[in-house]
């Protein structure tokens, strides 16, 4: 064979290899995973620690089953200060952010790549700024999400969350939901959203930002935890614990931010049934 066809044959190999990998193997992978059966201790943990799941028909938990699956061969946990990530942690946490994504795409959740668990509170370097002054300062987290694929949680936190499902605060919902966010390359409290749903989804939360800012400043009771309110993107994350946590709340007090958000996770969270925008 001459050097010019021994060129082309690897060059063409090559070529091959690249389309495979790129639109072929993550697809045949996923498939080869989901030919395993679920663990059974899996299936009790979900029960036990994903409270949300109790309430799904056979065929959802079904599918969240599928999705847990999927998060936990993919994404690489890693315990900080000593904390033991055991599959007890493993399912709480891809449970917990499957569920955003139970009748979306699991792609949403291609760039997550690591989650990082502290076993309580821990303390990170940030940045705080009062218009003028850009100061850092060591500051107390429960968790935090990148747009580099990386979720930080305290299990401390999550373990609250579980034990309060009707609280306004989860943790790691909050945290995946900003992973949402980060979709579109920026966190801006808009996950990526098209047409008249982008349009109606802009108008909404402008309207309820600027209805929730305004209480504060009057110093009336916020509808939604005060947190929401510092950034866009603190909104939209504080807005799906809310939507998932206590929906009947949010439906009765800001029905049209409650109905933008069926659209968007196409579910209703009171019942778990599906929607379509
Ligand atoms: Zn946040």
């Amino acid at each position: 064979m001459s050097a010019p066809v021994v060129f082309a044959f690897f060059a063409a190999a090559l070529i091959a290899g690249t389309v495979f990998y790129l639109f072929y193997y993550r697809n045949w992978r996923r498939q080869r995973e989901l030919q395993q059966p679920f663990p059974k201790p899996w299936r009790k943990a979900l029960k036990r620690q994903v409270p949300a799941y109790r309430q799904l028909n056979a065929e959802q938990k079904k599918r969240l089953e599928r999705l847990v699956q999927l998060f936990i061969s993919e994404k690489d946990y890693y315990g900080c200060d000593g904390f033991e990530v055991d599959d007890k942690v493993r399912v709480t946490i891809a449970g917990h952010a499957c569920l955003l994504v139970l009748e979306r795409p699991f792609s949403d959740y291609d760039d997550v790549r690591s989650i990082l668990v502290y076993p309580d509170v821990y303390r990170a370097q940030g940045t705080e700024s009062d218009g003028l002054v850009v100061s850092e300062s060591d500051q107390v987290r429960a968790g935090e999400a990148s747009s580099h694929g990386r979720v930080v949680l305290a299990w401390s936190e999550c373990e609250s969350a579980i034990a309060h499902p009707h609280s306004p605060h989860n943790v790691i919902l909050h945290e995946f939901a900003h992973q949402l966010d980060y979709l579109d390359g920026t966190a801006d409290g808009a996950p990526p959203l098209h047409g008249d749903q982008a349009r109606n989804w802009q108008e909404t939360m402008t309207k309820a930002w600027d209805h929730l800012r305004d209480r504060l400043d009057r110093h009336r009771k916020p509808w939604l935890d005060p947190y929401g309110a510092t950034e866009p993107a603190e909104f939209f994350a504080v807005l799906t614990e809310t939507f998932f946590q206590q929906p009947e709340h949010l439906l009765e007090a800001q029905p049209d931010v409650y109905k933008a958000l069926c659209g968007y996770y196409r579910l209703d969270p009171r019942d778990f049934s599906s929607q379509r925008p």
